[in-house]
């Protein structure tokens, strides 16, 4: 392989790494993206529990209030009826009936000012509640945002890589670019590594003295005596 196919070769193995560290990133960012989204949803389920809680306490009272109603009202017919009934045992009857109309309008008062008081008490609770809800919804809107804008320059970069590689293959024999994916298979990202202080990058060990020495006088390629990838010290 020619120098020139090297570091050809070289610069698709760094895109392909870089491309490798987006997706990843990119894969971080759906797991994000997915918890926001149950966040979301959790805090609008709440939000809609307390509004549906609320209802059915409004809904209590305004029951009561018409069962009050329709109690004043037979109180007031039977009150009608005992000015001019005339037997005594029908105005008994109007009296007993009465005294039964007067103990529920009071029951219910009770219990009306009962719910009036639970719903004063939940209202306020509720709106506060509410209040911190539409705080962390609009925090995590703008998080969600975010990273939308950070999905999409991933996604670019991703695009500008692509095109970077698909230039450099081009400009090679498909040879080449066939001994790299063969040798990808076997080494992995690491194919072509850099020896630093005598040492090879890509499986960590020392190569021997004389084998770098050759690399270092004659900017060579060799592979490494215990990985085998292909070193080199400068291209
Ligand atoms: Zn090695």
């Amino acid at each position: 392989m020619k120098k020139e196919e090297l570091i050809s070769v070289l610069k698709i193995q760094e895109i392909d790494q870089k491309l490798k560290d987006l997706e990843r990133h990119l894969k971080k960012l759906e797991k994000e993206k997915e918890s926001v989204r149950v966040s979301i949803e959790s805090l609008k389920k709440r939000a809609s529990l307390i509004e549906s809680k609320r209802n059915s306490i409004k809904k209590e009272l305004r029951d009561l209030r018409e069962a009050l109603e329709r109690e004043e009202e037979l109180l007031r017919k039977a009150e009608e009826k005992m000015k001019v009934v005339r037997k005594e045992h029908e105005y008994r009857m109007l009296l007993r009936e009465k005294s039964r109309h007067e103990d529920s309008v009071l029951k219910l008062l009770y219990r009306i000012e009962d719910v009036e008081k639970l719903l004063s008490d939940y209202n306020r609770e509720a709106t506060e509640e509410l209040n911190l809800i539409k705080k962390k919804l609009k925090e995590i809107e703008y998080e969600k945002e975010e990273l939308k804008k950070e999905e999409e320059s991933i996604k670019n970069r991703i695009k500008e890589l692509e095109l970077e590689k698909e230039k450099t293959i081009n400009t090679l024999n498909p040879e080449v670019i066939n001994f790299y994916y063969e040798a990808k298979k076997v080494f992995g990202d690491l194919i072509i590594a850099k020896i630093e202080e005598g040492i090879c990058n890509g499986c960590g060990l020392k190569i021997p003295n004389i084998l770098f020495s050759k690399l270092m006088k004659h900017y060579s390629v060799e592979r490494c005596p215990n990985c085998g990838r292909y070193i080199y010290y400068r291209l």
